[in-house]
């Protein structure tokens, strides 16, 4: 193990020539300059960032290199992959021949299992022959999803899609979509991977990570945090423009995610200083990230007392929250999320004793008094 004196970098990033932008409470070191596909923006020397299509409208997913050393030298770590689609294929195939042929992967971190973080992991595993370093519960999640490929929709999740609103005609549409969307944008996964856990503290090149994990948005979504230099790798936990999705998930439809979101808001408000570069899976790097923190935890509760006071009016199924929950119309597109949100603000009055449910014909109607 390495054990050369740190070199704190300068994180502020106001010598890169960028107006700061300021929106809504939070700093944005870099203006609007964002790297195009394909471009590595150097960050500090030791960091670079690059981007990755994600179709729809995230539109990207950020990506980080860090300089890294293992038994073979040095070489470069990565934090994040991208969706296993040919654009995004195409585009790491230019990065790898082009602006990092001359350097080699160490090793791949994943913040967690949604396909647009682990989507190419295991491809790019393979072809660097490095492992993945990722929380346990998000590995097994992205193991068992990818190896869950059958054609037929599980008579469970019906069962619950039913209970949360969905018509028949919905219903009869997911039946014929079919089941197992997650393998198809997501690469093999290797047999192995080298876990990472909450508390844990990783040594990548000069810098020091601690890894930190979330709840609510994936089970164990790990962000990483560089305290000597003041930044964190935050994934999905910590999103400056847009707030990750909190769902009901199948794979626990009895959890309460929102609680969990809400009590990983507070250990993150706790943990990270108020000056921390925050380096976010989509959008760009900024600071504030109390103010952040703190307009995603109050955002969460005004729409639970949104939410109450409609339940004391009338009974409510998951699918006649929307307008209470979202800004936006609900199409086809977002749908099954919106539903899987709204079972998660539903569940979670249920579960501080704020609304009660009552199952009717396997439709699930919440109530408040
Ligand atoms: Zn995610």
């Amino acid at each position: 193990m390495a054990t050369e004196p740190l070199t704190a970098y300068d994180m502020t990033l106001s010598d890169h020539g960028f107006e700061p932008l300021e929106m809504k409470g939070l700093t944005y070191p870099l203006g609007d300059h964002v790297p195009q596909y394909g471009e590595v923006y150097p960050l500090a020397p030791d960091m670079g960032w690059t981007r990755m299509p994600v179709p729809g409208n995230l539109n990207h997913i950020n990506i980080w290199l860090l300089s890294d050393r293992d038994e073979q030298g040095e070489g470069y770590a990565i934090a994040d992959t991208g969706l296993f689609m040919p654009d995004v294929i195409a585009e790491w195939k230019k990065l790898l021949e082009g602006t990092l042929s001359d350097r080699r992967m160490t090793r791949i971190f994943v913040t967690h299992f949604h396909p647009d973080h682990v989507g190419c992991a295991g491809w790019l595993a393979n072809r660097g022959k490095v492992s993945i370093w990722m929380n346990r519960t998000e590995w097994l999640m992205a193991r068992m999803l990818v190896a869950d490929q059958r054609d037929e929709v599980p008579n469970d999740v019906l069962i619950r899609r039913r209970f949360s609103g969905y018509s028949e005609a919905q219903i009869e549409d997911m039946r014929v979509r079919g089941f197992g969307n997650f393998a198809r944008a997501v690469s093999q996964m290797p047999t192995g991977h080298h876990r990472l856990d909450d508390g844990q503290h990783v040594r990548v090149g000069g810098r020091v990570w601690q890894i930190v994990t979330g709840g609510g948005h994936t089970p164990e979504h790990a962000c990483m945090v560089d305290h000597h230099n003041g930044v964190i790798i935050a994934g999905d936990q910590i999103l400056p423009r847009i707030t990750s999705n909190v769902s009901i998930m199948d794979s626990e439809p009895d959890a309460d995610p929102l609680g969990e979101w809400l009590a990983s808001i507070a250990k993150f408000r706790a943990l990270l200083p108020p000056d921390m570069l925050v380096l976010p899976a989509h959008g760009s790097p900024f600071r504030g990230v109390h103010t952040r923190l703190d307009i995603l935890a109050s955002g969460h509760l005004e729409r639970l007392d949104r939410l109450e006071a409609a339940l004391r009016e009338k009974p409510h199924r998951a699918v006649d929250c929307f307008a209470l929950l979202f800004d936006r119309p609900i199409d086809e597109t977002v749908f099954g999320l919106a539903v899987g949100e709204a079972m998660a603000h539903l569940r979670h009055l249920e579960r501080t004793g704020r609304a009660t449910v009552e199952e009717i014909d396997g439709v699930g109607w919440f109530t408040a008094d």
